[in-house]
């Protein structure tokens, strides 16, 4: 008895001392992000005043066991919150490129002879693994082109070939009718697609992803730390308990619509 007792009094010393630490860098991450403008003020407010209640729960808790489990779902939290924030920065990084690529295709089919916009949409092509398409692009840019003016790209096209012969790259279909165009062909030729642009681009999460995985993050963060701190403090009273746990679903339910995550 004596023993349970001093191992959950350290519990409560040890996380309470501890748990300062993931939240700084939450409040610190949060303000970056509110100053970046990746997030809204509301939402920016709530998260830091949930960061400063989830310290006061951890450091003075209705009953013991509550801090280490605070602790440990903020350290959850904080280490799910990386790989999400790295996704959603490859996706924005990814939709540049998109829009990059869509301007050089643009480019060709207003002026088929303009060499330069073909040749960055090939390099593009490349860089997404549309290997087929590439070369093809770069072969129709570069035919009958002074090879000194042209050395570079020259050396870029064999060395695309090469790689193309180690790995198979077959040619996706038409994403609207599935019709297979040959290598290169900007817009499939039965149902008027932008297959090149569809290549790459797949078939993207439309708005913006940011929002909805940092929303998707606030709600998990919400019912980790939300569900163990109601049944702490409300665990003895079974209908408050139950409001409480409504209340949280119900602030998940706001929040995942103002995310948009969850769309009717
Ligand atoms: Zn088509």
């Amino acid at each position: 008895m004596f023993l349970t007792e001093a191992i959950n009094r350290w519990g409560v010393f040890v996380s309470g001392c501890l748990i300062w630490i993931p939240i700084a860098v939450w409040i610190l991450a949060i303000i970056h992000m509110w100053v970046g403008g990746d997030i809204e003020s509301p939402f920016a407010v709530s998260a830091i005043l949930v960061g400063i209640a989830i310290i006061v729960f951890t450091v003075r808790p209705p009953v013991d066991w509550l801090s280490p489990v605070l602790f440990g779902a903020t350290i959850v939290t904080m280490v799910m919150f990386w790989p999400i924030r790295r996704l959603a920065l490859e996706h924005e990084l990814k939709e540049i490129d998109v829009d990059r690529l869509e301007r050089a295709l643009d480019a060709c089919e207003a002026r088929p002879d303009n060499a330069a916009s073909k040749l960055a949409a090939a390099e593009m092509l490349f860089k997404y693994g549309q290997l087929g398409h590439a070369i093809a692009m770069a072969d129709t840019a570069l035919a009958g082109a002074n090879p000194a003016h042209f050395r570079k790209e020259l050396a870029a096209l064999a060395q695309w070939r090469a790689v193309a012969q180690r790995a198979a790259s077959p040619v996706s279909a038409c994403i609207q009718c599935g019709l297979t165009n040959p290598a290169g062909t900007i817009r499939c030729s039965r149902c008027e697609a932008p297959v090149l642009l569809d290549s790459v681009r797949g078939r993207v999460v439309k708005g913006n992803l940011m929002r909805k995985l940092i929303t998707a993050w606030a709600v998990g963060t919400l019912v980790v730390v939300g569900v163990p701190t109601v049944f702490a403090y409300l665990g003895k009273q079974p209908i408050l308990a139950a409001l409480g746990i409504l209340g949280i679903a119900g602030a998940a339910i706001v929040i995942g619509i103002r995310g948009r995550v969850l769309e009717t």
